[in-house]
């Protein structure tokens, strides 16, 4: 492949691990991030080994700043043919304390506890735009440098809670679900042009975002960790690397007639009733 492609969110732990393989591949890559010094030492990492990237600032819910990266990338790299939308995650303001509502929950007074009733639509929205958004506008601004072009696609980072929510986070299911409606509807609505439009389904990789989550002070796992393990058939958290087959194959021609699809990488939770 000798590609030039976007990512966003490549400062972070699953998009900085595609960003490297896709530079061992043969393509130039730029990464994207709202912060500049974690997407210029993964840049840096990529150049030290001969590849070829540059580190962009960029807040993907700003039009003008990614207008601004467009004009880096363009500069330094030429016209993007491949966008990953890998900036997203979720926010503890979006997020219950309890997996199940109880009658004395309405009387819980601690000032960590949240209940669904306690949900600050501000923390919602945050959770919205920073997923749904933060993949619809830098599609605007980075597909135009796609139309007209061959063997241009976009990728989305959807999530394993779009096809069922998973407990406690109503916001961040709710957005990766509409990431991947709309996956479906920009491969429809691109499709005449020969832009292709698919997305991941990760399931659950260990990372900054869910540590807290998954894992105690000690190591060992939650009880969330732990049941996520059951519901896991493969019995793992997922590698970064795991991702990086799929992408390579979506990214390129042998995927050539594979448009709107969201492909689980999970070890099989999303196969598994639990039964
Ligand atoms: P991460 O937190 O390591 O990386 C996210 C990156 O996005 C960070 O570098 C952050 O600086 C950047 N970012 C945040 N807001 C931004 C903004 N407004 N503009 C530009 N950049 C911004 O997260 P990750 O685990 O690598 O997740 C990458 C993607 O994969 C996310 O969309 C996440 O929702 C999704 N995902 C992660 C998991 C998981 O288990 N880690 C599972 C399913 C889906």
């Amino acid at each position: 492949m000798d590609k030039i492609i976007v990512l966003t969110g490549a400062g972070g732990v699953l998009c900085s691990t595609l960003a490297k393989a896709l530079a061992k591949e043969g393509n130039k890559v730029a990464i994207l991030d709202l912060n500049l010094e974690a997407a210029d030492e993964v840049a840096k990492q990529i150049t030290e080994k001969g590849g070829k990237a540059i580190g962009v600032e960029a807040n993907v819910l700003k039009k003008d700043s990614l207008e601004k990266a467009r004009e880096k990338v363009n500069k330094e790299l030429g016209s993007c043919d491949i966008l990953i939308n890998g900036a997203g995650g979720n926010h503890p303001k979006g997020t219950t304390s309890k997996t199940h509502f109880m009658e004395e929950d309405l009387k819980n007074k601690e000032s960590d506890f949240k209940s669904f009733f306690d949900l600050d639509p501000e923390g919602i929205k945050f959770v919205f735009d920073l997923n749904f958004i933060g993949t619809l506008l830098p599609t605007q601004i980075f597909a135009k440098d796609m139309v007209g072009k061959k063997g241009c696609s976009i990728l989305n980072i959807s999530s394993m809670n779009a096809f069922t929510p998973l407990t406690k986070i109503p916001a961040y299911s709710g957005a990766k679900a509409a990431v991947s409606n709309f996956t479906q509807w920009l491969a429809v609505h691109f499709a005449k042009t020969g832009i292709r439009v698919n997305a991941l389904a990760p399931g659950f990789f260990l990372t900054d975002q869910n540590r807290e989550l998954l894992t105690n002070k000690d190591g060992s796992l939650t009880e969330r960790g732990n049941t996520i393990i059951a519901q896991t058939p493969m019995g793992k958290f997922g590698e970064p690397e795991d991702l990086i087959g799929t992408t390579l194959w979506l990214c390129g021609e042998a995927s050539a007639f594979v448009t709107g699809v969201v492909i689980p990488i999970d070890g099989g939770f999303n196969a598994f009733s639990g039964v």
